[in-house]
């Protein structure tokens, strides 16, 4: 039998690569992870959720600061942000979490780390700088890139994406954004909030188009009372530039004839993402891949069955803690040879908008698809004390419940969203019952108690249904009323 010099070897150094890379480390396996650029943490960390988040953060911040006067505080006027400033403190918490994702840190866990460009020799052996490096079994894991759009005129003008909006300095009057899917909104959101007039085109006809019609709707309406104009169901059809400033033609997708101009003084490109495969030679490897990405089997194995591929190149789910549960997938099936499998149906995610958006399981697109009967049932977030305390009245959630009144996934929009769905997700994942749910007690004022407030309803409507009603008013009635109207 062949012997190679590493028992697991791991193209890309974001979230799938390095989780995979610490956990067979620490299972003892040989582990090699190559990482192409000059530093380890991927997407997520230098030009995606890290820096997203703290921009949100900021922007969020500056948008309380001028709201104050709906805390009862004195209004203030607000200078105007110097975006230098800002990025800043974005790289810095970079800097902060980079740290974490150091190769010596990765050394002393026992895994080896090499930079340069990298592509297949073989099935096992891949090249780097003209060297030869022999894996029994490899995970690639090279993430994604954002896709740029074949419009006309587009590559005559500066325009940023998720690689390099994070190092703009000068904050733009007019921020054109081009796509409403998650990492467009985030963007449009944070930039509006910190100052510049945004314009969204959308090609579909709702914004965050897999969710639910009125969770975007909610959110729209939001983004509107900010200031932030929506275009939606139209078409980027050209883009031209007048002086410093970019025109971008549009139309209803429904009528291309109908044009219109957006002006804007800087373009913003979320309009998907493609999975680097490029210039890994998968081909010399025989690993199967097309435009969407390198497809996996449930434990992650390509058409090659001990290379597997792990996060946003798989076409799978592009979330950071999809990569990470994939990676852990992979290797305990790559080195442990225990053939563990991926459930995507308790994957939960979370658009980081103000309110935020997040879900888990089926929303009513997906149950509709899947030809399910359900019924839902709503809690607003203007019933809950602790929103109001907060301010933070906006929103609601909503449960999918099966003919039996089993829970078939949850979606929230509102403050917090995003912590608040992990009650969903336990329950949806440990089969935790409702009832369970509803009586737990929830501490008192949080925004937690919306989970347990809509779950409890289900048990309140059936207790308190005309029949049970009819019974209990005979029964009490025999002692007469305390009080008669
Ligand atoms: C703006 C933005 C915001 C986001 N926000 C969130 C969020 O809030 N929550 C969330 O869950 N997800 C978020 N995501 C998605 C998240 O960033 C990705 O899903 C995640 O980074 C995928 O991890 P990965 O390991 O597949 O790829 P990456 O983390 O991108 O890692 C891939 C690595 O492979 C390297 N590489 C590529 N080609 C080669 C090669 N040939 N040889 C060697 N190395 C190579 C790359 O340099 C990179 O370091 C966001 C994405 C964007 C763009």
């Amino acid at each position: 039998m062949a012997s190679f010099e590493y028992d697991l070897g791991i193209i890309g150094g974001g979230a799938a690569g390095l989780t995979a890379a610490a956990g067979a480390a620490q299972f003892g396996a040989k582990t090699i992870l190559v990482e192409k650029s000059t530093r380890l943490g991927g997407d997520c960390l230098h030009y995606g959720c890290v820096p997203s988040k703290t921009l949100i953060r900021t922007a969020a911040v500056w948008n309380l600061a001028g709201r104050s006067k709906t805390f009862g505080l004195p209004a203030l006027s607000l200078p105007p942000v110097d975006l230098g400033t800002v990025m800043d403190r974005v790289r810095e918490v970079i800097e902060k979490i980079q740290h974490h994702d150091s190769p010596e840190r990765f050394c002393s866990l026992g895994a080896e780390v090499r930079f340069g460009r990298t592509a297949f020799a073989d099935d096992h052996v891949v090249e780097l700088d003209g060297k030869r490096i022999a894996a029994k079994n490899w995970i690639v894991a090279t993430g994604s890139a954002p896709v740029v759009p074949p419009i006309e005129g587009l590559a005559s003008v500066p325009y940023w994406t998720n690689e390099t909006v994070f190092s703009q300095r000068i904050l733009p009057g007019r921020l054109i954004v081009l796509g409403g899917g998650p990492i467009g909104l985030e963007i449009a959101q944070a930039f509006a909030r910190l100052g510049s007039k945004v314009t969204i085109v959308e090609f579909m006809d709702q914004i965050l188009g897999p969710e639910d019609t009125d969770m975007a709707e909610l959110l729209r309406s939001r983004f509107e009372a900010e200031g932030v104009k929506i275009h939606t169901g139209t078409k980027a059809l050209k883009v031209d530039s007048k002086g410093a400033a970019i025109l971008l033609t549009v139309a209803p997708v429904a009528n291309e004839g109908q044009t219109a101009i957006v002006e804007g003084d800087a373009l913003f490109l979320s309009t998907g993402r493609k999975p680097n495969t490029g210039d890994l030679a998968l081909e010399r490897a025989g690993v199967a891949f097309t435009p969407q990405g390198t497809p996996a089997d449930a434990r992650l194995r390509t058409n090659i069955s001990h290379i597997y591929a792990c996060g946003d190149v798989n076409g799978q789910f592009p979330f950071t803690h999809v990569a990470g549960y994939e990676a852990g997938i992979a290797l305990t099936n790559a080195i442990l040879h225990l053939p563990r499998k991926v459930d995507y149906g308790r994957i939960g995610w979370c658009t980081y908008t103000d309110p935020e958006v997040a879900s888990i399981g089926f929303n009513e697109k997906r149950a509709r698809k899947a030809g399910l009967d359900y019924r839902i049932i709503e809690e607003a977030f203007e019933e809950n004390d602790r929103a109001r305390a907060e301010g933070e009245t906006a929103g609601k959630i909503k449960i999918l419940l099966d003919k039996n009144d089993k829970l078939l996934g949850c979606q929230m929009i509102g403050a917090h969203a995003g912590e608040l769905i992990h009650e969903w997700i336990i329950a949806l994942t440990g089969g935790v019952k409702l009832s369970t749910m509803a009586g737990a007690v929830h501490v008192y004022p949080t925004l937690s108690e919306i989970s347990k407030r809509v779950a409890g309803r289900i048990f309140a409507d059936k207790l308190f249904g005309d029949r049970t009603k009819s019974i209990l008013k005979l029964l009490f009635n025999l002692k007469g009323r305390a009080c008669n109207p």
